[in-house]
């Protein structure tokens, strides 16, 4: 049936834990902010759980730009797994590796220890019966040459402590004898390309570390220091409110960050950045002492490998359904920044649930009748309720009012396809944030907590084109806010219901936030400690 649903395998999947007494396996891959979240939630008297990682510990990442300076000392932002799991009774089995292969077929992982000169076998495979897919993304080059082999990026707490020893090298490095002031123009010139959220948060780190600390400590060359920001879109944080992004960029003008909009850096080389202004067509060479690449995330290769087995070649991320499951893929879960939620269409379904709805089959829906499956078709698919908020609609019932504005009492198929056809024009993909990734990483944990209970007593909607209803709710993300230190204790802060907040109150608003989001006690006074230590004695300026 073309209008019919993508009802899963998730009867399957039932079926085949009654037939086995044993405990199922569940196998994650990653413990970053979806895997630990994941894990930190589940019910693990319930399960087998073994976790895949190359890395042995969880980075928070929100406080790595405070790394590459030294405001917060790598120790500091990360947690081994080992005392997460220990947390758990130790009845999660954790190995540092790297996988290398989803084999869906045969329900089998190929992984291989990042251990050099390992005594033994370096490759394992793993049998699962629910694989959780949580390894985050990669770097995004874009195919721009001399960026993997010249720039620096900032994705993990290495490449952190990396930029921290680079910054110190480029002033040593400018102090020397000998050379011309434009030789010491460029080796102070650090170029930051992206103007998101972790390159203009770079930016500001930088600018405090250098005003702050270094001039200093290098007073000979303090007026030869730049930061530029080049972003290819017309205004840095183009993802937050427009009065954060005007904040951020007048702040930037006041400190002599300069920001270069609408370029677009077609390569970089050991000491310049060429690049291309939209506007004029012209090309322009920047050159540079070091360059962080901060724009862009891409697949990992062998979840690439595993989409093309699976029939998602096409796609450049993984695909998964409302509820996590990755499409065309039984008992295979992807959160975090490796998939997308591929938010179904109502339009694809319209017919379906026209009929469903249509209890009298009299081939039109009244308006009563269309109210029973209000409901289901709201949690089903939520671009309804935001499409009904966006045109400030309150009653449902509007949407049946014809062109005149006429209440209408019945409508048919084409009147019931022209009344919600504007409302997937609402749906929106979730962004790659650590807030999206642990919140999925929570909600697949509950599923899986509840497995037995929701098969039995299904808590989803209505499976629109067959009899039923989906075992769990779907995953619904909720926005908690987000941040933007602009440094010089300076922080813009977008807050739930529109509130928009920006200066020195919400720095400390921002210390505070981070401070209570410390996965441990030990890292939330290690955090602390740092700050409190930067304040007091300045960052450390030893290249180490
Ligand atoms: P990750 O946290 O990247 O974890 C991936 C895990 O998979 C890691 O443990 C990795 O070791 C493991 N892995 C990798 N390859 C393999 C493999 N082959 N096999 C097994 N395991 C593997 N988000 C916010 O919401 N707020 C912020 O302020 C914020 N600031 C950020 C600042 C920076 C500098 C960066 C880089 C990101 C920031 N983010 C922020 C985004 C956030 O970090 C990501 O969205 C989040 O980390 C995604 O979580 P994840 O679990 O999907 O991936
Ligand atoms: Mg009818």
């Amino acid at each position: 049936m073309v209008y019919a649903e993508n009802v899963d395998n998730s009867q399957k999947v039932v079926e085949r834990s009654q037939s086995h007494s044993k405990k199922k396996k569940i196998v994650v891959l990653g413990t970053g902010w979806a895997g630990t979240s994941f894990l930190k939630d589940m019910d693990i008297s319930s399960y087998d759980v073994e976790v895949v990682s190359p890395r042995n510990y969880f980075a928070f990442t929100p406080l790595l730009p405070s790394v590459t300076c030294g405001t917060v000392e790598a120790r500091s932002v990360v947690e081994p797994v080992r005392n997460i799991i220990k947390k758990r009774n130790g009845e999660i089995q954790f190995w540092e590796a790297e996988c290398l292969k989803i084999d869906p077929e045969n329900h089998k992982v190929i992984c291989r220890s990042i251990v050099e000169n390992l005594v033994g076998e370096n490759d394992f495979s793993l049998e699962y019966d629910h694989l959780v897919v949580a390894v985050g993304a990669q770097v995004n080059t874009f195919d721009t040459p001399g960026v993997m082999e010249h720039c620096h990026f900032l994705k993990e707490v290495e490449d952190a402590q990396k930029i921290r020893r680079t910054v110190i090298d480029c002033f040593e490095k400018a102090v020397l004898p000998g050379l011309s002031e434009e030789e010491r123009r460029t080796d102070l010139h650090f170029v930051i390309v992206g103007g998101g959220p972790t390159g203009v948060e770079f930016a500001a780190e930088l600018h405090d570390f250098i005003h702050e600390d270094l001039v200093q400590l290098y007073p000979s060359v303090k007026d030869l220091v730049k930061i530029t920001v080049i972003q290819s879109g017309d205004h840095i944080l183009n993802t937050f409110d427009e009065r954060i992004s005007c904040f951020a960029e007048s702040k930037f003008q006041r400190d002599g960050i300069e920001v270069l909009t609408g370029c677009r850096v077609v390569s970089v080389s050991e000491h310049s950045v060429n690049m291309k202004v939209k506007s004029t067509g012209e090309y322009v060479i920047v050159p540079h002492g070091m360059v962080v690449w901060s724009t862009g995330v891409g697949t990992r290769p062998f979840v690439r490998d595993f989409m093309e087995q699976i029939g998602q070649g096409k796609r450049w991320i993984l695909a998964t359904d409302e509820w996590l499951r990755v499409k065309g893929c039984p008992d295979v879960y992807a959160i975090g920044d490796c998939a997308t939620v591929d938010q179904r269409k109502i339009m694809e379904d319209i017919l379906t649930i026209f009929e469903a709805a249509d209890t009298d089959h009299s081939g039109t829906l009244t308006i009563e009748e269309f109210q029973d499956v209000l409901e289901d078709i709201i949690i089903r698919y939520p671009q309804v309720e935001l499409y009904l908020k966006s045109k400030h609609l309150f009653e449902v019932t509007e949407l049946f009012k014809d062109s005149e504005g006429n209440e209408r009492e019945e409508v048919d198929i084409e009147g019931f396809k022209s009344a919600l056809s504007h409302v997937d024009s609402q749906m929106k993909s979730l962004p790659a944030t650590a807030q999206v990734a642990a919140q999925q990483g929570s909600y697949l944990a509950s599923c899986f907590n509840r497995w037995e209970k929701c098969n039995t007593n299904p808590e989803g909607p209505r499976v629109f084109g067959s009899a039923g209803r989906h075992a769990f709710l779907p995953f619904t993300y909720r926005h908690l806010g987000q941040f933007a230190p602009l440094g010089g204790s300076k922080a813009a802060a977008e807050l739930p219901g529109d509130w928009v907040s920006m200066g020195r109150s919400t720095q400390w608003l921002w210390y505070s936030v981070y401070a209570s989001k410390q996965v441990s006690w030990r890292t939330r006074i290690l955090v602390v400690w740092d700050w409190t230590r930067r304040y007091i004695f300045g960052r450390d300026s030893s290249r180490i």
